[in-house]
């Protein structure tokens, strides 16, 4: 089916609101999809809304199919939605870019003034605000409202030593979750150490139900195929919500199945389980389909009904008020030089195995499998399997950051620059983590059950046959030394790998050498 066959299909859906028509509209973009937070005046008018569908946008990067069909399909059921809700809608398809398409609306219709939303996004924010410099008072911004806490409060505050911890508290405080007066429940701020559990054989994490693609979902399906087939990613059996009342469903099916465990088994990773006790919210979160709000809300709901223990609410809404709107304000503080952070000077390419999944390293297999699936993930592959052997093998943090953007569908520059160039390769220096997040095999093997059927033997160090995390993590201590010295955290880890012996030391370095130098990289 053709992209005008669908458009065809909305249009005689929705009343095609014509621009010449209206003094004022105002765009939504594609991540700003609920309109509960935008002003008042807005749903006392019911303006013009307009989407525009940006060929240019969505081949700016190859990203993963599914999260196209995600983007475009949750943004064609809004603006339906939208239009049952009585507002006009004008939905522009474009091989344009947003500005370029806004540009010629405003060109042809004088009397028209736009109002944006800030973007969360630097360039999205860039090329709108141009239409200012052209338009002047007829183009109004305004502020993001998508975010729990008010980025310019805190942003002057982002730098070596300012951690998110800190943050944490004052959101705490601000929100009243989990709080008893001043003080935090239970009495501690923060439960992680209880929250480190590996996965035990006799618990089964719950099957999660999917949404079954109706004619709208189908129709974009066949779009991507026919028009983004060399993107990364497969496309067969999308399930995702696409809808505001199915994100809802599946917040729901996570606070009554899935959050209780959330805690304990946080950072477990298992063969052929995925999600675990995780939400998979993000990607809801990260285009407005749920709020922040609502979801920490559901959690204290939780833990205030006895549903769910306090270890699991804590960390879970300190993902969420903690760490979700530190890693939005420290993107605002460090745009846009932070884009070209390589702390260590890393300038290889991205090892293929990325792009097929093919490789003998069980880990590396087992987390690249549902990224290419599904374009997700949950946190500790993300952070303690892919990140780290990309900079255990020295590859460029940058290629690694678009990577993560364009394979996730969760992925937004403002929230996976901050991940990636700050927290999982110390890209920036240490302004984000206090130390690089640097672990070896044995980390691997407590965490999970990936090493029992691995190809590589987790109990060698050096040679062929060992598991290449052992040695490359001593090789990353010895190489970047410089770092690891000036952290009263992790300086421990130079002295260990002083004190082996010679023969050892040139093990672990030779084994590194060969393997850095074999491993298949991104043309
Ligand atoms: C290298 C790397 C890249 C990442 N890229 C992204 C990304 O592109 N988009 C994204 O939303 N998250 C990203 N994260 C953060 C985190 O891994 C994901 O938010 C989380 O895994 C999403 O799965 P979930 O919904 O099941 O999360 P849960 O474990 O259920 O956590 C609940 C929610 O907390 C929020 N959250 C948790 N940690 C973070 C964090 N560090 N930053 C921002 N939000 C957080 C998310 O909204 C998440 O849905 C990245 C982390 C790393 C280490
Ligand atoms: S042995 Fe090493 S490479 Fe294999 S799964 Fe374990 S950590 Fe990964």
């Amino acid at each position: 089916m053709s992209n005008r066959a669908f458009l065809d299909q909305i249009d005689s859906k929705i009343s095609k609101g014509n621009p010449s028509e209206y003094s004022k509209v105002v765009f939504i973009l594609h991540d700003q999809l609920n309109l509960e937070v935008w002003p008042d005046w807005v749903k006392v008018e019911k303006p013009l809304l307009i989407f525009v569908e940006s060929k240019e946008k969505g081949e700016s990067l190859p990203y993963h199919k599914k999260k196209l069909i995600y983007l475009l399909s949750s943004m064609r059921h809004f603006a339906l939605e939208c239009h049952e809700e009585g507002y006009p809608v004008f939905y522009h398809s474009t091989k344009q870019h947003y500005d370029g398409a806004l540009k010629d609306i405003l060109d042809s219709n004088h009397e028209l003034s736009l109002t944006f939303m800030t973007p969360s996004e630097w360039d999205t924010r860039e090329r709108l605000r141009s239409l200012k410099d052209i338009f002047e008072q007829r183009v109004t911004e305004i502020p993001n409202t998508f975010f729990l806490a008010n980025a310019d409060e805190y942003k002057d505050k982002i730098g070596p030593g300012y951690r998110m911890e800190y943050f944490y508290r004052d959101m705490r405080k601000m929100t009243g979750y989990l709080m008893n007066a001043n003080n935090p429940e239970g009495g501690e701020w923060n439960y992680d150490e209880e929250n480190r559990k590996k996965l035990p054989k006799n618990i089964k994490p719950p099957e999660w139900a999917g949404t079954e693609a109706d004619d709208i979902t189908k129709e974009v399906i066949d779009l991507i195929e026919a028009g983004f087939s060399s993107h990364f990613g497969e496309l067969n059996d999308f399930d995702y919500a696409v809808t505001r009342r199915q994100a809802l469903y599946r917040l729901n099916d996570f606070i009554d199945r899935g959050l209780d465990q959330f805690g304990p088994y946080e950072d477990a990773m298992a063969t052929d389980e995925f999600v675990l006790f995780h939400s998979n919210l993000s990607m809801y979160l990260n285009n407005g389909l749920l709020l922040p709000k609502e979801v920490c809300d559901k959690a204290q709901e939780a833990y205030d009904t006895g549903k769910a223990r306090l270890n699991s609410v804590e960390g879970f809404i300190r993902q969420i008020i903690g760490w979700r709107e530190f890693i939005r304000i420290y993107y605002e503080a460090m745009m846009p030089d932070v884009r070209e952070a390589n702390h260590f000077g890393f300038e290889k390419n991205l090892p293929e195995m990325y792009w097929s999944g093919e490789t003998e390293m069980r880990c590396m297999k087992e987390c690249l499998k549902p990224v290419i699936k599904d374009g997700y993930s949950h946190h500790i592959p993300r952070l303690m399997v892919l990140s780290n052997f990309s900079n255990l093998t020295e590859t460029d943090p940058r290629k690694l950051n678009e990577w993560f953007w364009l394979a996730y569908t969760d992925a937004y520059e403002w929230v996976v620059l901050p991940n990636v160039l700050g927290m999982s390769t110390f890209a920036d220096g240490g302004v984000l983590a206090s130390k690089p997040y640097a672990a070896g095999g044995n980390y691997i093997n407590k965490m999970s059950n990936y090493c029992k059927s691995c190809s590589f033997k987790i109990s060698k160090k050096t040679g062929e046959e060992a598991c290449p995390f052992n040695y490359l993590y001593w090789n990353f201590i010895d190489e970047q030394r410089e770092t690891f010295m000036e952290n009263g955290r992790a300086n421990f880890m130079v002295n260990m790998f002083d004190k082996k012996s010679d023969d050892e030391k040139e093990a672990i370095k030779s084994s590194s050498r060969k393997f850095i130098e074999a491993l298949e990289r991104r043309k």
